[in-house]
């Protein structure tokens, strides 16, 4: 199987920290090697970034990152790179070359897992010198350190994936000084009625029936002895009447209101009340007893 070359040099390379002699080997190494040229090419944003990193500190917290990402795949680069030895430098200088280094190669594990493993990374060769001029570009041009940026993978700078999921829906309560049209009914057609509208204390709920299409809206508004209620019903065609029950949080159940839909119309805004203040659910009622549409309560 195909197996990229990753050069233990390149991170070293990429922050211009090879010595002389090293410099030079890998540049002879990195004029044949497709593999290298795209690697610093990918890491050209990247070496840009370092520039204003601590390199020991973005060692820790992309290691703890790629522990968590690629669980099954440790940068052996890594391993390499932050081991071989260099008993030319001194103490010092040895520890800010392999923590910056290793910085780097850290991410060129990242660049090649990410390549070897998605199918959808573009990787662009970059161009090659045409083979009359090989031979002048190789002892005077300098290596391409900067691709296009169509040629950058996109993997390599792009932030960690979050949770794309939909977003739990917040309870659906709105205050009552900011009324809405019910869904499907015109502006016109919605009659206030009742103490809710502009009372900052009103609770608005909403329930619909997918079946029918009808939908209902009831408004709490905390009154001395128990709520105010107030009901407006919409899709639902008269003559049809029916109750609003209320159902409280401690199981028991009241007849908030009767409701009517006069023939001819299929809206109707109605005012009741409650003893209770604290409710689980209403039920929309009809004159069967049967359930039209439930309004859930979510005061917790
Ligand atoms: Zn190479």
């Amino acid at each position: 199987m195909f197996d990229p070359c990753v050069h233990p040099d390149v991170g070293a390379y990429a922050l211009g920290l090879l010595e002389p002699d090293e410099l030079a080997a890998y540049e002879r190494h990195l004029r044949g090697c497709a593999d290298c040229t795209r690697t610093l090419a990918g890491l050209d944003p990247l070496v840009q970034l370092l520039g204003t990193v601590d390199a020991a500190s973005l060692v820790a917290a992309t290691g703890a990152g790629m522990g968590h990402r690629f669980p099954e795949r440790p940068p052996e680069p890594v391993v390499t790179l932050v081991q071989r030895p260099r008993p030319a430098h001194p103490y010092t200088r040895r520890l800010t070359l392999a923590a910056a280094a290793a910085a780097v190669v850290v991410l060129v594990g990242l660049v090649t897992y990410v390549a070897r493993s998605s199918v959808h990374t573009p990787v662009i060769p970059l161009a090659e010198p045409p083979p009359g001029a090989a031979a002048a570009t190789a002892t005077t041009a300098p290596p391409p350190r900067t691709a296009p940026a169509s040629n950058r993978p996109a993997a390599t700078t792009s932030p960690p994936r979050r949770n794309t999921g939909p977003e739990p829906s917040p309870p659906r309560r709105t205050p009552a000084s900011t009324p809405t049209p019910t869904p499907g009914a015109s502006a016109t057609d919605t009659i206030k009625v009742g103490p809710a509208g502009g009372n900052g204390n009103a609770e608005r709920y909403d329930g619909s029936d997918p079946a029918t299409g009808t939908t209902a809206q009831v408004e709490v508004v905390p009154t001395a002895a128990g709520a105010d209620v107030t009901l407006t019903l919409a899709h639902l065609s008269g003559p049809r009447e029916g109750t609003l029950l209320a159902v409280t949080t401690k199981g028991t159940t009241e007849t908030a209101l009767r409701w009517r839909i006069p023939a001819g119309t299929d809206e109707v805004t109605l005012l009741g009340g409650t003893t209770s203040k604290a409710f689980e659910r209403f039920d929309v009622v009809d004159e069967n007893g049967r359930v039209l549409v439930t309004i859930p309560v979510n005061s917790k």
